[in-house]
């Protein structure tokens, strides 16, 4: 059994039952709301006021990408190309591109369980206001849903179809804490965790130990499924309870289905582990479109990076670096 295996043994997974992980007199630890989300900073440092300052700056950063970012923002870059880009191609930032890049490969490697067009149907639905796309609004955006649709050449962005709408809600969070703690690092700091939601970046570890990661049982807001001893990594989940409304039986959720339109139904959440946020970000809101059998197959096929997907029945499904050991040991 070799060395990464071992580190994740199943044993391992469910040590814990100690809720919270309580920081320790010299974490610094800081939560404030953006990207639509709870965003939290912890990190060591041998100075207060410097802590303060570095965690300042890394909460900043994801200010500044939110209001590149977000659609909810009428000035964002991104609402500019959404207005824009089916008309004529869109100068975009050297950011954007990266981040529409990333997007469009991360479509290309999962079949297109992600797909940043998802919006151009995902735009109708209105969780809060319990309101879903009728049949005919699903079927006319539909069409515009396809990443091929969008093309990035010398610096700028084009749709191809008219109806087409982009949205970065399933990688943007993940960019965001991998900034925040390129920020940190800069500062001087060495051992962090941001969070952002779902999605998780630690730098270092906890001085020494890992940090203990709860992900969330599907069905229980105060259950936590199992724990994840990490450090140097990052973490994602993507869950059907976090924005959603149930109508008439049927759970109607932010997490799209590219080829239908409707919520994606294959899971009840996917945690997906690797080097960094954007990457599990992008590749938890992939794996639960595409399921659990789907889903770590692909998982199997990319070296360092791990997941958990809680399928449609509650059963858990692992990638083999998580694998309970065959025979106990
Ligand atoms: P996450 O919580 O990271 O899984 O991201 C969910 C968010 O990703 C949603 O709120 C949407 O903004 C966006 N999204 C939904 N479906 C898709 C999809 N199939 N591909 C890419 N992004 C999606
Ligand atoms: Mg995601």
């Amino acid at each position: 059994m070799h060395a990464r295996r071992n580190r994740f043994r199943f044993t391992s997974l469910i040590l814990l039952s100690a809720l919270a992980f309580p920081a320790g007199a010299d974490w610094y630890q800081q939560q404030r709301d953006l990207m639509g989300t709870r965003v939290s900073v912890e990190l060591w440092h041998e100075d207060a006021a410097a802590a303060e300052r570095c965690a300042d700056r890394a909460f900043a950063e994801i200010g500044r990408i939110e209001a590149v970012m977000s659609t909810y923002i009428g000035a964002s870059e991104i609402s500019f190309i959404n207005n824009n880009a089916a008309v004529s191609p869109v100068e975009i930032s050297a950011e954007m591109n990266f981040v529409l890049r990333e997007s469009l490969r991360f479509s290309e490697l999962t079949g297109g369980a992600f797909d940043i067009t998802y919006a151009s149907v995902g735009h109708a639905y209105d969780y809060r206001a319990r309101r879903k796309p009728d049949d005919r609004t699903i079927a006319h955006g539909l069409a515009a849903i396809d990443y091929r649709h969008v093309e990035l050449a010398d610096g700028t962005v084009r749709f191809r179809h008219g109806a087409v709408r982009i949205d970065l809600g399933g990688i943007a969070k993940g960019y965001a804490v991998d900034r925040a703690a390129g920020v940190l690092r800069d500062c001087g700091v060495a051992d962090a965790l941001v969070s952002a939601g779902g999605d998780s970046r630690i730098l270092g570890d906890r001085r020494g130990r890992a940090w203990m990661i709860g992900i969330r049982n599907p069905r229980d807001p105060d259950g936590i499924a199992l724990r994840l001893p990490l450090a140097n990594s990052a973490i994602s989940t993507s869950g059907d309870y976090e924005r959603y409304f149930i109508d008439a039986g049927e759970r109607v959720h932010h997490i799209i289905n590219p080829s239908t339109g409707r919520s994606a139904n294959r899971s009840w959440s996917a945690t997906v582990t690797g080097p960094d946020a954007l990457t599990t970000d992008a590749l938890s809101t992939s794996i639960f479109v595409l399921g659990a059998a789907d889903g770590i197959a692909l998982i199997e096929r990319l070296d360092g990076i791990d997941a958990i997907v809680v399928d449609n029945h509650g059963k858990l499904h692992y990638s083999s670096g998580f694998e309970p050991p065959a025979n106990g040991g």
